[in-house]
C-alpha cells in the first residue's frame, strides 16, 4: 500500500526540515500576536494554536474555541506565517475553513476514533487544505494508517504524519512514549508520506526536547512540531514542556541536520564497502544460527531417549549468566543481549518441544 502523494510543501528551514511551532493553546490575542512575532524571526514554516482542547480530564482550560480564530488570522496577517490548528469535529472543521486556516491537525484522541476521523474526514470532502494526522494515543499502527486513510479517500492529498508518542499507565521519564518502531514501521509502508516529530507531547518537559528532535532527524523525519509560548510557566495548558521563542532558537541552532543521502562518489563506495561486509556477517550469523538448532534437534533427540525435561533450568542459568557476561565485555548494551539470548533460547525450546511432540503422536499412532 502506498498511497500519500505529499506535495511540496513550500516552506523550509536549512536541510529541508519543517518546523512548525506556537503554543499549546491560543489564550488572548495579546499572547498569541506576540508569540507568533518572535516565532517570526525563526524559520518556522507554520504557526499552530489550539483553540479546541482535547483535555483527559474535565475542569481543565477546554480552549478559547471559535473566538481564537481570528487571532489566528491576526498572527498570520501580522507574521505572513500560515497557521494550523486541531479539529476534531466537522463543526471545527467548518469553522477553520470558514476563517481561512490554512491547514488542520487532527489529534491524538481523535485518531484512536475511527467514527471521529470518518466524521472529520466527510466534512474535509471537496477541500484542498493540508492535514496533519497524529498518531492514535495507543501504539496502533493500523489505526494511524486507517485515519490516513480515511483523509485521503476525502480527496486530501497533501497529509503529513506527526509522531507524538504513545501513553502507557504510570510516571515514566516520557510522557508519551516514543516507540519508534512504530513511525519508523509507516515509513516503510508509506514511504512517501512526510513524519514530523512532536518532542513536546513525547517528553512532556522543556529540556527533553532537544534530544528527542535530534533522534527524529537523526531517523530522517521531515521535521518537527513544537510548543512555544511566550511566557511558558503562566501557559494554561502544557506548561511544562513549551519553551520560549528565544529558547526553540537556541535548540534549533544546536540540532544537527542529517541530510537523507549524500551523491560523493567516495562516500557511497565506502558505505556499499562496509554494507557488503555487513550482509556477510548478517548470513554468517544465521548460519551459525542453523547450526546451533541443528544441535538443539540432536539434544532434543537425545532428552526424548531418556525421557528428560526440555528446560533444564541450571543449564539455562549457566547460557545466559555466560553470554551476559561476555556481552558486558564486547560493550554491547546487556538489554540487547538479553532478548537476543531469550529469542535464541525460545526457538530452541520450540524446536524440541516440536521433536518430543511428534514422539508423542508416534507412539499413539503405534
Ligand atoms: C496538542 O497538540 O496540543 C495536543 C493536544 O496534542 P495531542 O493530540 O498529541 O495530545
Ligand atoms: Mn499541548
Amino acid at each position: 500500500m502506498n498511497i500519500i502523494k505529499t506535495k511540496d510543501w513550500g516552506y523550509h528551514i536549512p536541510a529541508g526540515k519543517l518546523l512548525i511551532a506556537g503554543p499549546c493553546s491560543a489564550e488572548t490575542e495579546e499572547q498569541l500576536i506576540k508569540t507568533a512575532l518572535q516565532l517570526s524571526e525563526l524559520p518556522v514554516f507554520m504557526l499552530r494554536a489550539g483553540i479546541w482542547k482535547p483535555r483527559t480530564r474535565p475542569n481543565a482550560f477546554e480552549g478559547v474555541g471559535e473566538k481564537g480564530l481570528p487571532w489566528l488570522n491576526l498572527a498570520s496577517k501580522t507574521t505572513g506565517l500560515p497557521v494550523c490548528v486541531e479539529v476534531a469535529s466537522p463543526e471545527h472543521v467548518e469553522l477553520a475553513l470558514k476563517y481561512e486556516v490554512d491547514a488542520l491537525w487532527i489529534g491524538a484522541r481523535s485518531t484512536a476514533n475511527p467514527f471521529t476521523v470518518q466524521a472529520i474526514a466527510d466534512a474535509l470532502k471537496g477541500c484542498d487544505i493540508p492535514v496533519f494526522v497524529k498518531n492514535p494515543v495507543n501504539p496502533d499502527l493500523q489505526l494511524w494508517l486507517g485515519a490516513i486513510e480515511r483523509i485521503y479517500n476525502a480527496g486530501i492529498n497533501r497529509i503529513a504524519a506527526i509522531h507524538r508518542g504513545f501513553s502507557v499507565y504510570g510516571q515514566h521519564r516520557y510522557r508519551n512514549f516514543p516507540q519508534w518502531e512504530i513511525p519508523i514501521e509507516l515509513r516503510r509502508i508509506l514511504p512517501n508520506i512526510e513524519i514530523l516529530c512532536d518532542p513536546s507531547h513525547i517528553g512532556g518537559k522543556r529540556d527533553m526536547i532537544f534530544e528527542i528532535s535530534q533522534h527524529a532527524l537523526n531517523m530522517g523525519f521531515e521535521g518537527l512540531m513544537v510548543e512555544s509560548h511566550i511566557s511558558p510557566d503562566d501557559a494554561w495548558s502544557d506548561a511544562a514542556q513549551q519553551v520560549t521563542p528565544l529558547q526553540l532558537g537556541q535548540i534549533i541552532e544546536r540540532l544537527q541536520k542529517p541530510e537523507l543521502s549524500c551523491n560523493d562518489p567516495i562516500f557511497k563506495n565506502k558505505l556499499e564497502n562496509l554494507r557488503k561486509q555487513i550482509d556477510n556477517l548478517d548470513f554468517k550469523i544465521l548460519d551459525l544460527l542453523s547450526q546451533r538448532m541443528e544441535l538443539v534437534r540432536e539434544i532434543g533427540e537425545y532428552k526424548k531417549e531418556n525421557n528428560i525435561t526440555i528446560l533444564q533450568i541450571e543449564r539455562w542459568a549457566e547460557i545466559f549468566a555466560s553470554r551476559m557476561e561476555k556481552a558486558e565485555k564486547m560493550g554491547t548494551a546487556p538489554a540487547f543481549i538479553e532478548s537476543l539470548i531469550n529469542a535464541i533460547h525460545q526457538e530452541s525450546i520450540r524446536q524440541q518441544t516440536e521433536i518430543i511432540n511428534a514422539e508423542k503422536t508416534y507412539k499413539v499412532k503405534k
